[in-house]
């Protein structure tokens, strides 16, 4: 029988001027990026999260710990990768992800079908079966302030290669 899994990963990290702003997989012109042992890329690292958790296999400093230097500023498309192949030797398949990212600027819909496209290759997914969205936090916290970026994602898994 098909099984299908849920999932959901958070992520945040603080930003700092002169740094690269990595955001789904694609470079987003910005003053300020973010500060990580990775690339940064904190939508990714939602993702990651989420499709660890849905088959229960713990979270991503458990598999690229921040204190390993091979993971030294690593391009987070290749943890993702490494995420999906994970979830393939478990027998599963992504169905659909759901992003939401959070930050007061730059604006981020211009980027969005890039991140789409980009997530969807590396999940094995159409870029239909990948949505990101993006809010802003009225100027209030550690977020509206500018000091900090934060993304969360959900995940649907499948079991199988047939369609429910
Ligand atoms: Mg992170």
């Amino acid at each position: 029988m098909q099984k299908i899994r849920i999932g959901y990963g958070y992520d945040v990290h603080r930003l700092a001027e002169g740094l690269p702003l990595w955001l789904g997989g694609v470079s987003v012109p910005s003053d300020r990026g973010c500060v990580a042992h990775s690339d940064g890329d904190v939508l990714i690292h939602a993702v990651c999260d989420a499709l660890l958790g849905a088959l229960a296999l713990g979270d991503i400093g458990t598999h690229f710990p921040d204190t390993d230097p091979r993971y030294a500023g690593i391009d987070s498309k290749l943890l993702l990768a490494e995420c999906v192949g994970l979830i393939e030797k478990q027998g599963y398949r992504v169905g659909n992800v759901d992003c939401m990212l959070c930050l007061e600027r730059p604006k981020i819909k211009p980027f969005v079908p890039a991140m789409q496209q980009t997530l969807a290759e590396i999940l094995k997914v159409a870029p239909g079966d990948v949505s990101v969205k993006a809010t802003t936090k009225e100027g209030l916290g550690f977020i509206g302030s500018g000091e900090g970026v934060d993304a969360t994602a959900a995940v649907l898994l499948f079991s199988g290669d047939t369609d429910i």
